[in-house]
């Protein structure tokens, strides 16, 4: 599999990585700053001296937005959630929640950090550019005031009350106070979400009919994916929410058969997958103790010349977090079938194999229990 990002180190205990598509944005706002923002404010600049204080500008943009990212995980963080990576990419930065916080709170809290990061570097920078100008300092003066501008648009769209920008975050976690319902506050911030899409989606058609095509595209496209999003978001607050009312003895399959550890792929295709009818196993070794899992869609891409070699090199080895006990919550065995993209986790009494839970199970449990909901 090809990677998408790049890591660029770990900082607090928090890896940042750049996904490929943050190139993109980044042209775009460099190429914005230094043809469009800055030539209508300093009109004697020479072209490299645009290029310069333009690449400027964009960097030290995206310095803030790692800065807000971060504002967001270290108060997660401080609260007991744990976030281990922030990801820049076309849309801006994002902070890997490994789920929904558990108290209203900590959401709170957490949610305040970024924007309120955005304006506080909003509001030094323009300091700073007040600074420079009654000191004529004027390379300090160009930079500034774009960096002031840029970090108070950030601030101020991510407080739009539409989930799951911060801003829709801070109404679900203050409705959530108030009501102590997760759920009826859930729903009620991404219907704020959803009816900010809309309107930002009508805005870009507006636009693209006055003329302004690229403006107007490039609002119909972050509208349409904090629609999807949004959407995105509350399925899974309301998964959270109904596996976190059940627990995992409940959801046992014993429909699980063992493969042996090292017999080749095309054995594993012959004698498991096509004879029992099932696509995903649990590996045993030569004493019976399960020591992986391996799953059909792992080798279903296989050339033919790789059906003699030895299904280990696809096998995912079992390690003490992929082990469920019979009284955790469903909730957990959802999660790590996410973080982990398995379909089917083994349930263990010490030692003792109980059986295993399987995802599409899960997904049709979700699916009934969803309706109740609706
Ligand atoms: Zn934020």
């Amino acid at each position: 599999m090809g990677r998408k990002y790049f890591v660029v180190g770990t900082f607090f205990g928090i890896q940042l990585r750049i996904d490929y598509s943050w190139f993109v944005i980044f042209a775009l706002i460099a190429w914005t700053v230094i043809t469009g923002y800055l030539p209508s404010y300093w009109k004697g600049l020479s072209a490299w001296e645009l290029v310069v204080a333009g690449l400027a500008v964009t960097v030290i943009f995206f310095a803030s937005v790692v800065a807000h990212e971060y504002a967001h995980s270290l108060v997660a963080n401080r609260r007991g959630l744990r976030i281990r990576r922030i990801t820049l990419f076309i849309f801006g930065g994002a902070s890997e929640l490994q789920h929904e916080p558990e108290d209203a709170r900590t959401e709170l809290l957490m949610t305040v950090a970024g924007p309120l990061t955005s304006l506080v570097i909003a509001g030094l920078s323009a300091l700073l550019w007040l600074l420079a100008r009654h000191w004529h300092i004027t390379a300090l003066e160009i930079v500034s005031q774009p960096v002031a501008v840029l970090n108070l648009v950030v601030g101020l769209f991510n407080l739009v009350p539409a989930y799951p920008l911060d801003g829709g975050r801070i109404l679900r976690s203050t409705i959530w106070l108030i009501r102590k319902d997760f759920l009826s506050a859930t729903r009620t911030a991404t219907s704020a979400g959803l009816v900010f899409s809309y309107a930002m989606m009508a805005t870009g058609v507006i636009e693209i009919i006055s003329g302004y095509l690229i403006n107007g595209l490039w609002i119909i496209i972050i509208a349409y994916f904090l629609n999807q999003s949004t959407r995105f978001s509350y399925a899974q607050a309301l998964h959270e929410k109904i596996l976190a009312k059940v627990r995992v003895s409940s959801l046992l399959s014993d429909r699980f058969v063992t493969v042996p550890a090292g017999i080749s792929v095309d054995t594993f295709l012959n004698d498991f997958v096509l004879k029992y009818k099932l696509y995903d196993f649990l590996v045993t070794d030569e004493h019976g103790d399960v020591t992986g899992i391996i799953e059909f869609s792992r080798v279903s891409q296989l050339n033919n010349s790789r059906l003699r070699t030895h299904i280990d090199n696809y096998v995912q080895p079992l390690t003490k977090a992929l082990v469920l006990k019979p009284d955790d919550l469903a909730v957990k065995a959802f999660r790590i079938m996410q973080s982990h993209n398995l379909d089917i986790l083994p349930v263990m009494s010490g030692d003792k194999l109980l059986g295993i839970v399987i995802r599409r199970y899960l997904d049709d449990y979700l699916l009934v229990h969803k309706l109740q909901h609706q």
